[in-house]
Parts: structure tokens; sequence; C-alpha cells
């Protein structure tokens, strides 16, 4: 699916921060980025099972709503001796009474870990789709992950999320020590979006 400099893209985000950074790698195509709060739009409730699922209900919602080409996205951790948890509830496990507690969630999952007796190197991937979908109802998926392994006890204060407890191969620092331009470069989220600007824009 080609974009066109000329045309207005949508995207379906609630997070500022997902907001600026995905306004600032479409930038050099001359996309005029537009957000749901621009527009009076909310996020609609991530209701599916997959990674592509949740996007793709995100773009759509924002797609018929809009009238704009539409871009969302889902992330999560997937750790493979969990088999595949907490993927698409990854920011989920940081849910408590007082809001989101991402300490907690690594301890739960390095908990979960060692209850399961998990050998090292305890595997895991970031992974982040991106869905593209057209007011006309054409829609693509872009899928990114980055494969790493899970660290304890947690590792720097840089980043966000689960960063301080995943390694990625080739590194010996954890994503919360890495240097964010360096993360950019190499995370499941910079995968994805190589990926859809290949296709959209080269
Ligand atoms: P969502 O894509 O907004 O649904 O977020 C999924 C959750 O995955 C976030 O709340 C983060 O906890 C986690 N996550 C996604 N990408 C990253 C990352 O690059 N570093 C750390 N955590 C991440």
């Amino acid at each position: 699916m080609r974009i066109s400099a000329e045309e207005a893209l949508l995207v379906a985000t609630g997070n500022r921060g997902k907001l600026a950074e995905i306004s600032a790698l479409l930038q050099p195509f001359g996309v005029s980025v537009v957000s749901l709060t621009d527009l009076g739009l909310g996020e609609p409730a991530e209701t599916e099972f997959t990674f592509a699922g949740n996007a793709l209900l995100k773009a759509r919602a924002g797609a018929v709503a809009s009238g704009f080409v539409t871009l969302a996205d889902d992330s999560g951790l997937e750790v493979h001796a969990l088999g595949g948890a907490p993927g698409i509830y990854t920011a989920d496990w940081a849910e408590g009474a007082k809001g989101r507690d991402f300490g907690r969630a690594m301890e739960k999952t390095w908990g979960l870990l060692d209850a399961v007796q998990a050998p090292a190197p305890r595997r895991a991937a970031f992974c982040c789709t991106l869905a593209l979908v057209r007011p006309d109802g054409a829609e693509q998926v872009f899928a990114g992950r980055v494969e790493g392994q899970i660290v304890w006890p947690m590792r720097g204060t840089q980043g966000h999320g689960y960063d301080p407890i995943f390694m990625p191969d080739g590194y010996l620092e954890t994503f919360g020590e890495m240097d964010d331009a360096l993360k950019n470069k190499i995370s499941h989220r910079a995968d994805a979006f190589a990926k859809l600007i290949e296709e959209c824009f080269t």
C-alpha cells in the first residue's frame, strides 16, 4: 500500500510518547500526521487475541471514524518458557490498584520463570505489529521483533516498561541500559517500521 506525501495519516494511539516517536519516523516522507486527540476520537478496547488483531481493530476503528488512512500498533513481550506470555497482556501485568507498576510486572515474569524452572538463557522477544488501514477497506500488517533473553536483576534506568530485564541478542546491555538511539535502531518497533517504510514509501 503506497502512501503519498499529500495524504494525511491518522496515528491511532492515545499514547503521546508513541505519537511523537511515530511522527518523527514518518517526518522524512512528508506525510502530515494527525492524532486521535486532534480529531476528538478515543481508542477502542483491545478485545482481540493477537498483536495483529488488536492493531487492526484500532486502525479499522480510526479509519472508519476519520476517513483518513490510519496507522495503529500493538506491542508486547513474549517469553518462550511461559508459552509466549505476557504477550498481548504485557501492559495488563503491570496494572494494580495504584496504576501501572512495571517493577512488579518484571518480578512476576521472573518469578514465573523460576516457578517453571526455565533453564538459562531464558529466551524472549519483544514484538511490535503495525496495521495500516484505508477507509476503503484496504489493509496491511507489518510485524517486527527483536530476540533476546530475560535477565535478573533488573538493569538500567533508560527506557520504559520491561526494558530493564530484556537483553537483546548480540549485546551485553539490557534495553534499560542501552542508549536510546541504539535501542531505536534495533528494536521490534524499528523492525516493523523498516518493513512499512519499504512497502509504503520507497
Ligand atoms: P501497547 O503496545 O501500548 O499495548 O503496550 C504493550 C506493553 O508492552 C507496554 O505497556 C510495555 O510495557 C511493553 N512494551 C512494548 N514495547 C516495549 C519496549 O520497547 N520496551 C519495554 N516494554 C515494551
